[in-house]
């Protein structure tokens, strides 16, 4: 390759950086190669770089479709800041100023240009793609696109038709969370199902993963009091916007939640940033975007709808390398807080259809298709709505029947009318001195007469001929209405559109919505059973995410380092000359870099990991770089974890992390050679659990009794899903099928009281089984 295109070169032309991180170079590489990938790379692994890169490399320009305008905005500003050529056009963007940003990227001067995937909607956007095609589509947070997925976005769902209608060369997705099943779904949403799949670098060595069983909220306050009382960056993640507030009040910290105004929250994500130890409370609607490297802690007070959306949000914790802890506060309560949840967000047909019934009222009423009603108008108008939660849902499903259309807040026209004399106006403010003047001028030299009439704009409209920002527009109208003209403001919310007004009945694909609601309480048992499990924790993750973790495990989690269970492991004398050199070695460096770094950091060193080069700190310089790279980092953080629980090294508070030092212990084994005595994670784990009391209940039922009733409503299940076509969880999950067989009902009421069975399964399958139960009890 030519000198001056090669990789790392480039990298360090335009980042300034020395080195790849891990998996990056070959993603570079293969994107260079023309590929499409489907790259899955945790947060905080440098996906941005790994596309950005090879675009920067090529001639032409690449477009980067982005979720959030928020996180738009961040990624270009710190481009920018690098001085490399990106720009964003979003709704936010004034149409005058997206003209000049689209010509830029034509000419070469913007290469990387971020847009809001609406934008493939507008005429003007449209018109640029066939005009100036892009040489690539990077699809960012990829795994919007997937209902499967946390966090679905329907105009995300439009991309494979763009993808087809300008013939984009080369498309590449980028998300950090991806089941099997989203995974498939980006490929076949963006018709490109021969992507190449990366998976990589879901290990997180640095994190100590724990589950703590709490009884009530009380406990789990309790639990997050003593947490606290060190101070350190901890986000407390919570699944109801009441719970935020509660605990905001509570505990007097920060609290984001999607309900809050934008300047509320735009504060609270400040003061997140720049508090030096910052406690905050949030739904999952906080994060996106958000890059505080220090956080320390990642306590869930709820569980998680999802492992992917677990994963995500406790990833946010320690992304400086340095030791960070990932709580889950587990009551299996929760489990009905998270059903009802999941209840909300999949409205019964019956609600579907009288919304939809209530929205051809009102077009009737109106006489017109174009509805302006938000969302809390319309709930005491459909019988049968619990929230504006529950309507977005339905709202969605009739989107997808085609029934309606959702345009967005920005494209809401409002009413404009001159009342005073045209021409006495137009004299009166030629000189155009002040925004008001110029806006008057200007709207008359474009408009004349027809100004006399009402005429609908946007406030971007208005700002394009006026030459003001939106925002100058905005005030402008509000001090001249009922002055010189007559201004009805736009309406405030989602305008929503009849497609098919002559249409009576929503033609629902029923098996589909059940299959949604069924696949969203199976992710929710995985979660439960996250919870339970006696492995190593992370392991357990790595595993769900595709990543094969065969034997590894973290050595840090609960279950791993046995603080599960309140004690220690025995401690033993280290007489094998080969792991004497080993904590000889550790110790070394510990007194070497005497309290200046973490344990984190150290492994890193010890181990020889790339992450430690790069903090530009000069360690990989060290003596220590790479003294024990035959060890595996996480081996190295277990030993150094092992050694601070027998008192060799000690911690001290400096800064925002714990460091460590040598203690007086520990001199003495380096000094006089004494015998390190530690205790380790046990290695031959596995084996040894089936001794092992069981901590809590697994999914296996503890009862001897129950356990053929079990056997025989497993079996029961599986004809019914193999009847059916559908795997065994569509059927119940197993929860539901232990609760089954541990609880005997004998009727529906009884049976509905476990989680897992609800109405519908109540109508379809629980009769079934409820018959065998009959027959096993009456044959006892
Ligand atoms: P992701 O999108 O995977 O969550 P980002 O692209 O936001 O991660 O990158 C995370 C951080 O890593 C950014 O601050 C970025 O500047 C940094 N980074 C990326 N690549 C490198 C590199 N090769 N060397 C050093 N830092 C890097
Ligand atoms: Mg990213």
């Amino acid at each position: 390759m030519h000198a001056q295109n090669d990789p790392i070169s480039a990298l360090k032309r335009y980042f300034g950086f020395d080195a790849f991180l891990d998996n990056q170079q070959e993603v570079v590489e293969r994107i260079l190669c023309g590929r499409d990938l489907c790259v899955i790379m945790p947060t905080g692994a440098g996906k941005s770089l790994c596309y950005q890169l090879p675009i920067l490399m090529r001639p032409g320009y690449g477009i980067v479709v982005s979720p959030l305008i928020s996180l738009m905005k961040d990624q270009v500003d710190s481009l920018i800041e690098k001085n490399l050529p990106a720009a964003f056009i979003n709704s936010t963007v004034p149409f005058g100023e997206q003209i000049r940003i689209a010509n830029q990227a034509a000419n070469g001067e913007v290469k990387l240009l971020y847009v809001a995937p609406e934008r493939f909607h507008t005429d003007f956007f449209r018109r640029f793609l066939v005009e100036t095609p892009p040489g690539v589509m990077i699809v960012d947070e990829a795994h919007c696109i997937s209902q499967w997925g946390h966090d679905f976005r329907p105009s995300y769902r439009r991309l494979g038709e763009v993808i087809d209608a300008f013939r984009i060369p080369q498309v590449c997705a980028f998300t950090a969370t991806a089941t099997p099943k989203v995974r498939d779904d980006i490929r076949e949403q963006l018709h490109r199902p021969e992507m190449e799949l990366h998976v990589a670098g879901f290990k997180r060595p640095n994190l100590a993963f724990s589950v703590v069983e709490c009884s009530s909220d009380s406990s789990k306050f309790a639990e997050i009091r003593q947490r606290l009382k060190r101070k350190k960056p901890t986000i407390i993640y919570t699944s109801t916007r009441k719970a935020v507030e509660l605990l905001s009040s509570e505990l007097g910290c920060i609290g984001y939640h999607a309900g809050m105004s934008d300047e509320e929250r735009k504060t609270a994500q400040e003061r997140f940033m720049n508090d030096p130890c910052p406690v905050l409370a949030a739904t999952n609607a906080f994060g996106m975007g958000i890059d505080r490297p220090d956080v320390r802690q990642v306590i869930h007070f709820n569980l998680p709808g999802s492992l992917e959306a677990y994963y995500q949000e406790a990833g946010r914790a320690g992304r400086d390398g340095e030791n960070a802890d990932c709580i889950l506060l587990y009551a299996y309560r929760d489990r009905f807080v998270q059903e009802f949840l999941i209840d909300l967000s999949n409205p019964p047909p019956e609600l579907v259809q009288e919304l939809y019934t209530r929205l051809r009222e009102l077009a009737i009423e109106r006489k017109t298709t174009m509805l302006e009603v938000t969302l809390s108008e319309l709930v005491p108008e459909v019988p049968g709505a619990k929230s504006d939660s529950q309507l977005s849902a339905a709202m969605a499903i009739l989107e997808k029947a085609n029934l309606i259309d959702r345009g967005y807040r920005r494209n809401n026209r409002g009413f404009l009318r001159f009342t005073e004399d045209l021409e006495y106006l137009a004299s009166e403010h030629a000189a155009q001195a002040t925004q008001r003047s110029r806006f008057i001028a200007r709207c008359i030299e474009r408009f004349g007469f027809e100004l006399l009439q009402k005429k609908a704009f946007t406030f971007d409209e208005l700002a394009v001929v006026s030459g003001l920002s939106v925002e100058q527009v905005r005030r402008v109208l509000r001090a001249l209405n009922g002055e010189c003209l007559e201004w009805n403001v736009p309406f405030a919310g989602r305008g929503t559109e009849l497609l098919h007004p002559e249409k009576v009945q929503v033609d629902m694909d029923y098996q589909a919505m059940s299959a949604k609601r069924e696949f969203e309480l199976a992710r929710l048992d995985e979660v439960c059973s996250y919870a339970r499990t006696a492995g190593c924790r992370q392991a357990a993750l790595i595993n769900y995410f595709g990543e094969n973790a065969r034997s590894w495990h973290c050595g840090s989690c609960d279950n791993c380092s046995g603080s599960a269970d309140g004690h220690t492991g025995p401690l033993r004398e280290v007489t094998d000359a080969a792991e004497e050199g080993i904590i000889r070695r550790i110790l070394e460096a510990v007194e070497e870099f005497d309290g200046r770094i973490g344990s984190g950091k150290l492994s890193q060193i010890l181990a020889g990991s790339r992450s430690a080069e790069l903090t530009g700190r000069g360690f990989h310089r060290s003596r220590h770089f790479g003294r024990l790279e035959a060890l595996k980092q996480t081996r190295i953080a277990a030993y150094l974890k092992s050694l601070e629980k027998a008192g060799y090294i000690g911690r001290i508070e400096r800064g925002e992390f714990p460091c460590i030092e040598l203690t007086a212990r520990g001199l003495e084994v380096l000094n006089e050679h004494a015998h390190a005595r530690i205790d380790m994670p046990e290695l031959r784990r596995k084996a040894e659990r089936h001794t092992a009391p069981a901590r809590s209940s697994g999914p296996l039922p503890e009862y001897d009794e129950s356990a053929p009733l079990y056997e025989e409503l497993r079996a029961l299940r599986h004809e019914i899903a193999e009847s059916r076509g559908v795997p065994p969880f569509a059927v119940l999950t197993n929860a539901a099928l232990t609760e089954l067989a541990r609880r005997q009902p004998l009727t529906i009421e009884e049976a509905m009281r476990i989680p897992g069975i609800g109405p519908i399964k109540a109508r379809t399958v629980l009769p079934i089984f409820l018959e065998k139960i009959r027959a096993f009890r009456a044959s006892r």
